[in-house]
């Protein structure tokens, strides 16, 4: 008998959905209808306007498919998430000024070369540290 391989997957991905879709509880859809975790990392949503979230969604890589279709079905068009946070060390000085503003770790100095890294599998875009760089080295794009 084969072991069967579960391929788990994560994803940061834009919902962008019409007014008449802003009530639906896509998440709960999400969690409940594929077994996914899913995480918010930004909302605009208001009634009677169109609705965009970041979000990041974990499970297995079959159930992420589902869910992708059933939200493309439902009208909710979704985008991978391309770019995040960018760092520009072209700008940074290395102030060390937005590590302790990062609550994931994902800003930290070298001990060796006393220079910032930036490590994007820790980042979740919320841009907690982009108000404390005067130097502009720290910015998100979409
Ligand atoms: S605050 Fe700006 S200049 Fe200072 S270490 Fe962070 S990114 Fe670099
Ligand atoms: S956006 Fe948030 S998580 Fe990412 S580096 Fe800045 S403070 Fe850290």
């Amino acid at each position: 008998m084969g072991i069967g391989v579960v391929i788990v997957a994560k994803k940061k991905v834009i919902f962008s959905f019409p007014p008449s879709l802003v009530e639906e509880p896509i998440t709960y859809v999400l969690i409940k209808n594929y077994d996914l975790q899913v995480n918010i990392l930004r909302a605009t949503v208001r009634p009677r306007d169109r609705g965009r979230m970041v979000v990041e969604l974990k499970g297995k890589k079959e159930n992420l498919n589902k869910a992708f279709e059933y939200l493309e079905g439902a009208g909710i068009q979704v985008d991978a998430l391309v770019q995040e946070m960018r760092h520009r060390p072209e700008l940074c000085v290395s102030c060390t000024a937005c590590v302790p503003m990062c609550p994931t770790g994902a800003l930290s100095v070298n001990r060796e070369t006393r220079e910032l890294e930036f490590d994007h599998n820790k980042c979740i875009i919320c841009e907690a540290c982009i108000p404390s760089c005067s130097y502009r080295a720290l910015e998100s794009q979409f």
